[in-house]
């Protein structure tokens, strides 16, 4: 089986190629890429004048929620989002019930995404740091990693103890995994619902303040220093904490960090006031906070993009603004967003824009992808990007099982139109129309 896409732009940051050229997948594997390829005994044509072709793209955050709250998403559901998205591998985090601190959990997770229903796309998951996620002792780390976890969190839990962090790092420092952090210190955000500032104390909600997440960066950082741990910081949301991370690496720490797509596009005051599709942890932020976030990204402060898609269902969240469930779904507008936001604003080339959606993210937790290179991937992991085309996001079109984003109804420009992982295991509906099919 031969597949031919034809005539796009490859841009490949793994080999710094930006080019007009074509694809060839043979029997699930890359073969060819460059401006003239053998196109002869090609079973598949796609015509991709005037779209991109790169690696796939890869998402180290991710909430897939089974086992235990498969009426949020579940790991079919889950995936087949990531494909529509552009994905084809995804990190899983731990926060399920019960958390992933348990091998035949891996198992479990590695099972169900490879079943014929999934996506097609892979999923690699982060274990439980701490047992139980509670906090108190390192799970055990060692045989998590040999049931092939990529990293070891307690996203949703972030540890308060810091000598217990301590002792976290320095086991996953023996067993070079990394560690993934979501920094808050809690005792400052009880009863918290938004970012602290005019725009809570107009609404009456009680504020996160930006030091609560501050504070936390910087002592995981000063840990990752201390113990030579690989760190990696999760949705970064301030200015202070991309400041932090800077001087981090600066001293010499394995610091990695990322940005959702929510968190360079939108501030508190874009908020509509109660809307829940808007509640997420961290919250959205000031301008300032933007503006820092966007040039932290382009100077590589901050390596990659990642969506931490939260899905929850509709009747958690419409509940009082306080009381609902932090998170937002993500997996299918990042492309729109990131283009939209980054791309077509110049903050960001295209050739830089997929390698902080895709070779970036891959060289953190050290994945076989992000790259068209032969033979470096398990199968060809190839995505078609529509950069120009505008349309508007509709949550109720979309394939995973949560509706909570903020983006319905927005206009974006740039979508993903095809996913490669082996063969197709996405095309887009606005691909179809637009006739491009060729066999
Ligand atoms: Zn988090």
């Amino acid at each position: 089986m031969k597949l031919l896409l034809k005539n796009g732009r490859i841009l490949d940051p793994s080999q710094d190629l930006d080019i007009v050229g074509s694809v060839t997948i043979v029997d699930d594997q890359i073969d060819e890429v460059g401006e003239k390829v053998d196109e002869r005994d090609a079973d598949e044509i796609y015509d991709c004048t005037g779209m991109w072709i790169t690696p796939g793209l890869v998402d180290l955050h991710v909430h897939l929620r089974e086992p235990g709250f498969s009426h949020k998403e579940t790991i079919i559901s889950g995936t087949q989002s990531a494909a529509a998205g552009g994905y084809t591998v995804i990190c899983c985090m731990p926060n399920t019930d019960p958390p992933l601190d348990d091998p035949a959990l891996i198992d479990f997770i590695l099972d169900r995404s490879a079943s014929p229903e999934a996506g097609g796309v892979f999923v690699a998951p982060i274990g439980a740091l701490t047992k139980g996620m509670k906090g108190e002792q390192p799970s055990n780390l060692a045989s998590l990693k040999r049931a092939q976890i990529v990293a070891a969190s307690d996203d949703a839990y972030p540890i308060q103890d810091a000598q217990v962090m301590m002792r976290c790092m320095e086991l996953c420092r023996q067993l070079d995994l990394p560690v993934a952090v979501h920094c808050e210190e809690e005792s400052l955000t009880r009863g918290a619902s938004m970012n602290e500032g005019a725009m809570s104390a107009m609404l009456g909600l009680k504020g996160m303040p930006r030091t609560a997440e501050e504070i936390q960066v910087a002592r995981n950082c000063m840990l990752s220093l201390e113990t030579g741990c690989p760190l990696h910081v999760l949705h970064v949301s301030t200015w202070g904490s991309v400041e932090i991370i800077k001087q981090a690496k600066f001293l010499g720490a394995p610091v990695t960090a990322e940005v959702c797509p929510h968190h360079f596009s939108m501030t508190d005051e874009d908020m509509v006031p109660f809307d829940t599709n808007w509640k997420m942890n961290p919250p959205l932020r000031t301008q300032v906070d933007v503006d820092i976030l966007l040039g932290a990204l382009a100077d590589g402060t901050i390596d990659c993009i990642s969506t931490d898609h939260a899905p929850h269902a509709a009747y958690e969240k419409d509940r009082p603004f306080d009381e609902a469930p932090f998170g937002i779904v993500g997996l299918e507008s990042a492309v729109g967003v990131a283009l939209t936001y980054l791309t077509h604003k110049g903050i960001l080339s295209p050739l830089e824009t997929i390698r902080r959606m895709s070779t970036r993210p891959a060289e953190v937790y050290r994945l076989d992808a992000g790259t068209l290179k032969k033979g470096r991937t398990p199968v060809a992991q190839v995505t078609v990007i529509d950069p120009d085309v505008e349309w508007t996001f509709d949550v109720s079109r979309t394939f995973s099982k949560g509706k909570n984003s903020l983006y319905h109804g927005m206009k974006l420009k740039g979508k993903a139109m095809l996913t490669f992982s082996g063969g197709e295991v996405y095309r887009d509906a606005l691909w179809a129309a637009n006739d491009r099919v060729a066999v």
